[in-house]
């Protein structure tokens, strides 16, 4: 079980005053909807989960054009101009999606810079609407509004209905069984030397923080590849890097442990008060809860590459975040401003490192590992689509003749450095990779089976193609995401 579990609603009564502080945003959302519609698009997942690609392809294949089939409003030709606009929320950083398409251009292109950070784009589309009435009416134009933020950051959610000593006692408790456990040693030698009575020191509550830091940041490797790892910012700080804010940690006490004024406890037990009412819970109320829509990118590969446990922790995590995806989670929200997230896509990406033929198995996985999640979830809420998909294509695919056996693999360029057994590649030869064969049983995929025998290396990305890059089902999550907002 991941650390973090629990059915604790997410907004309760005692965040009526802290609901209040979205005023600000939410209302002023309300206001301009009511003239100009709007949808605001969620896009997160954890660290390298491909959430920047996602975005720079998804917001390309607006303004450029492409092959999308499956996204009707664009393929049918009814959107008729987008274009970027100044986003609406001028505390955000901006997705610097010039500069990824940059660097996803010309000879030495390259993959694009990883999200650290929440940041925002709009971008306003024209389109002519379905219908008689509505053609009648004269054209549509919506502003779509992404929002990028680490996965990280949303699984601190149920921090906010957990005390720290609650808080302490269930992630130590995680830390003392496998996998975690190997990879605790350190963290484990340092806690034991700290009692929660002794005089608060600063130093105590530095180390500590440096200490568990480390012990998240290898349970996060991809051998390991564990997915429920709060605090969020301790391993993507965004803003808080250095800042006194993450300078805590847990410590070996029971969860209902009251701490002594001027103790280690105390001074930990504030450290981690104020991490969440003044981090946490502004990133919910501020921008979490005014999100339309919702798509949730999975590194579903790596995980069952990792094995068992990781791929549990995976469910769990996503677990988490249905809860807070469940419906009326936010009615106070939805109550005060019409808005609620009623479509969740969860999508396993980087599919184009597996040849077709396993793209449905990965989808029919992810499938079982998300209805999982919300039987554990009790899930009731938004609408729950899941889709393997590639936002950027770096592969196409051959069948290869060894030893009178025929492989379907991938060819691409490997990056320099990358390397498979005794092969090391220099980033510009092409080669063909057997990746292995997903289970046409999911459940054998989730037993472990998978561990260690997926080939994967890192390609180079391709040339985008009369504007647009190659995908894989990008246009299938789009028309989920987006499609019934240009009817
Ligand atoms: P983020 O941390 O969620 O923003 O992740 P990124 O979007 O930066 O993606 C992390 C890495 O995953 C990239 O640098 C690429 O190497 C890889 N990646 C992401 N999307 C794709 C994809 O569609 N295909 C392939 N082959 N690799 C991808």
């Amino acid at each position: 079980m991941g650390p973090l579990r629990g059915d604790a609603r997410i907004v309760g009564f005692s965040d009526i005053v802290d609901g209040t502080r979205i005023a600000a945003g939410g209302l002023s959302d309300f206001a301009t909807g009511l003239v100009n519609p709007s949808v605001r698009l969620g896009v997160t997942g954890l660290s390298r989960a491909g959430k920047t690609v996602f975005i720079t392809a998804l917001v390309n294949a607006l303004l450029k054009g492409g092959r999308f089939p499956a996204f009707e409003a664009l393929s049918g030709g009814r959107i008729t101009r987008c274009y970027l606009e100044p986003q609406p929320d001028d505390t955000l950083p901006r997705f610097a999606f010039e500069t990824h398409v940059k660097a996803l251009s010309g000879e030495a292109r390259h993959w694009p810079e990883s999200t650290s950070r929440i940041s925002q784009l709009r971008i306003t589309a024209e389109y002519t609407p379905v219908g008689f009435l509505a053609r009648n009416l004269g054209s549509g134009r919506i502003h779509i509004d992404i929002v990028d933020y680490p996965g990280e950051w949303l699984l601190d959610l149920p921090l906010m209905r957990m005390s720290y000593a609650e808080w302490s006692a269930t992630t130590v408790a995680a830390s003392r069984v496998a996998p975690r456990l190997a990879h605790a040693g350190e963290w484990h030698a340092l806690l034991s030397s700290l009692d929660h009575v002794r005089a608060a020191d600063e130093q105590d509550a530095i180390s500590s923080a440096e200490v568990f830091t480390a012990y998240l940041a290898r349970c996060r490797k991809d051998d390991v590849s564990l997915s429920t790892l709060p605090p969020g910012r301790f391993l993507m700080p965004g803003d808080y890097k250095g800042s006194p804010l993450l300078a805590f940690a847990p410590l070996d006490v029971s969860p209902g442990t009251v701490f002594t004024k001027g103790s280690l406890g105390a001074l930990m037990e504030r450290r981690y008060q104020a991490y969440v009412s003044t981090i946490v819970k502004p990133f919910f109320y501020g921008h979490f809860a005014r999100l339309d829509r919702q798509i949730v990118l999975v590194d579903a590969l790596t995980a069952l590459n990792a094995g068992t446990s990781a791929v549990n922790d995976l469910q769990h995590a996503l677990a988490d975040i249905l809860t807070c995806f469940r419906q009326g989670s936010n009615s106070i929200l939805s109550n005060l401003f019409g808005r609620r997230i009623d479509r969740v896509l969860f999508a396993a990406t980087k599919a184009d490192l597996l040849h077709h033929t396993s793209h449905d198995r990965l989808e029919n996985i992810l499938k079982v590992i998300v209805a999982d999640a919300m039987t554990r979830a009790e899930y009731s809420g938004a609408d729950i689509e899941v889709a393997a998909l590639a936002a950027i294509r770096a592969t196409r695919e051959a069948s290869v003749k060894q030893k009178g056996e025929t492989l379907e693999c991938i060819v691409g360029t490997p990056l320099n450095g990358e390397a498979l057994g005794a092969t090391h590649f220099d980033g510009a030869t092409e080669a063909a990779i057997f990746p292995g064969d997903l289970p046409s049983d999911p459940e054998k995929a989730l037993n472990g089976s998978l561990e260690g025998s997926l080939k994967f290396v890192r390609f180079r990305p391709p040339l985008p193609k009369d504007g647009a890059w190659p995908h894989i089902r990008l246009d299938r999550a789009m028309e989920f995401l987006l499609g019934d907002r240009f009817q």
